[in-house]
Order: C-alpha cells, then sequence, then structure tokens
C-alpha cells in the first residue's frame, strides 16, 4: 500500500503575522517558514501506518516555490521514503492544489492521500475536499482515529464534529484530512536529517502536469484585527457590576 500525503510549507505557527502595507497579504520576507502543523500530523499518521506494516511507502508532496524542498527535506527526515515537488511561484488557491494532487493520484496511484485538515496560512479548509471530488474518491476529514483494514481495504475514520466523534468506513483509495488530536508528530533527529539529504525529490511543474493555475477569486484586502482595548483593574464587585450595568449594558 502506498500513502501520499501533502505537506504545505506555511509561515511558521509561532511568527507573529504583519500585514504588508499594501494590505495585499501579510509579510513572509525575512520570516521563517516550516510545515504546516496539521501536514505534520499528516505525514506522522502516514509514517505510522507504515511502521504497523500496512503500508510500504509514504511519498510527500509540497507544491509551491523552490524553498518547498526544504519542507519536503523536514519530511523525509521525518521518514517519508521519497518526495515530490511541484513547483509554482504562482499564487496557489484549494482548487489549483486540488487538481494538482489529482493528476499527481493519477501517476502515483496511492491507496490513500493524506492532506492536513486546513493550511494556517490560508485556513480555507477547502482542498482536501476538492481532490476527494474531483477523484470522487470517498472521504474522511477531521480524522482523529484511523484505522485501517489492508485486506478488506477499508479505512475507519473518527472524526470531530461538533456534537462529538462521528465514525465513519471509507473504500479506499480513500481522501483523509488530519484534526489536531489525531497524533503527536515526532521530531526528525540528526542521524535522519543526514539520512534525508540523499532521499529523492522528483520535479514537475504545474505545465508538465497539465494544471492550468487560474483562479475565480481574488483576495481583495489582507487588514489586522482590531486591537484590543487595555483592559481596566476594578477594586471590587460592586464596581465591576456598576460597570457591567451602566457601561457595558450587558446586565
Ligand atoms: P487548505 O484547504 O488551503 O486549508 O489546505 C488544506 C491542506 O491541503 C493542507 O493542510 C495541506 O495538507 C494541503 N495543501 C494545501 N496547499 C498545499 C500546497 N501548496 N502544497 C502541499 N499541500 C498543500
Amino acid at each position: 500500500m502506498k500513502i501520499m500525503v501533502a505537506v504545505k510549507r506555511v509561515v511558521d505557527y509561532a511568527v507573529k503575522i504583519r500585514v504588508k502595507p499594501d494590505k495585499t497579504g501579510v509579510v513572509t520576507q525575512n520570516v521563517k517558514m516550516s510545515m504546516n502543523p496539521f501536514c505534520e500530523i499528516a505525514l506522522e499518521e502516514a509514517l505510522r501506518i507504515r511502521e504497523s506494516g500496512l503500508a510500504s511507502e509514504v511519498v510527500a508532496v509540497s507544491i509551491g516555490p523552490s524553498q518547498c524542498v526544504d519542507t519536503l527535506r523536514t519530511g523525509l527526515a521525518m521518514g517519508a521514503n521519497r518526495g515530490i515537488h511541484v513547483e509554482s511561484t504562482a499564487s496557489l488557491f484549494p482548487l489549483s492544489v486540488a487538481k494538482i494532487f489529482r493528476k499527481l493520484v493519477e501517476i502515483e496511484k496511492p491507496d490513500l492521500l493524506i492532506l492536513g485538515k486546513q493550511a494556517i496560512d490560508d485556513d480555507c479548509n477547502q482542498t482536501g475536499q476538492m481532490v476527494a471530488g474531483l477523484l470522487n474518491w470517498p472521504q474522511g476529514t477531521f480524522a482523529s482515529k484511523v484505522v485501517l483494514d489492508k485486506e478488506k481495504r477499508v479505512a475507519t475514520v473518527d472524526r470531530e464534529v461538533d456534537d462529538g466523534i462521528e465514525t465513519v468506513r471509507l473504500n479506499l483509495p480513500a481522501v483523509i484530512t488530519t484534526d489536531l488530536r489525531l497524533n503527536q508528530p515526532r521530531y526528525a533527529t540528526l542521524p535522519n536529517i543526514m539520512k534525508a539529504k540523499s532521499k529523492p525529490i522528483k520535479k514537475f511543474t504545474p505545465e508538465e502536469l497539465n494544471v492550468e493555475i487560474k483562479s475565480d477569486l481574488e483576495i481583495v484586502e489582507v487588514t489586522e484585527p482590531p486591537k484590543r482595548k487595555a483592559g481596566v483593574i476594578l477594586s471590587s464587585v460592586d464596581e465591576l457590576i456598576d460597570k457591567l450595568k451602566n457601561e457595558a449594558n450587558v446586565i
């Protein structure tokens, strides 16, 4: 069984985001970039499935500029067998990414495609659903548990939904997107970082895959959230009740 995993390069989760002065997006120059945290969880799950003997190969895929190779190297150091980089400097929206994944799936024929439930830079939460739709594959989104039956070719996925946990059964091949509680991703060890340098990364361009990068969607403006007003320290509960009643008008 082969597993394909999406690993997106995003601004590191710990970076304080700054909006560009012209409001066209956020500043990414000289900013630490890392693997999207939900993609780390996706990769960890694929590695655990392989380590349990249910899969033989994990292929990590990243789409974007040349620096995505760094993200792929991190994935290879975590344990992926090989990488695929689809190089593009264009603005990529989920539909274009999903179309690229469809082509790669046609080439690689994985049994399972695992993506993060969302990328923390665009917060779209669309790519997994779109690629499942394009491939006409079943999807288990927001996965908090995945159990595979290799003989029956079935994945049982617990999904985190508002009311609790929903369990779905998917016939393989299938798409899974990962939620936060699925697992705790491993760190790459130094020997594995060294080994990752010699693992293969195949290169494609969207043109080679016959995917036109275009979008019906345009980002009109990006603005910072309103600044929080400074708080005040009150000396008594009576004062608090008075303010809630007469200033905030909430009681
Ligand atoms: P999104 O729909 O943009 O929130 O992204 C959902 C998931 O799709 C991410 O967590 C990644 O696993 C995958 N994905 C999106 N864009 C890319 C990309 N450029 N390269 C690799 N994977 C991606």
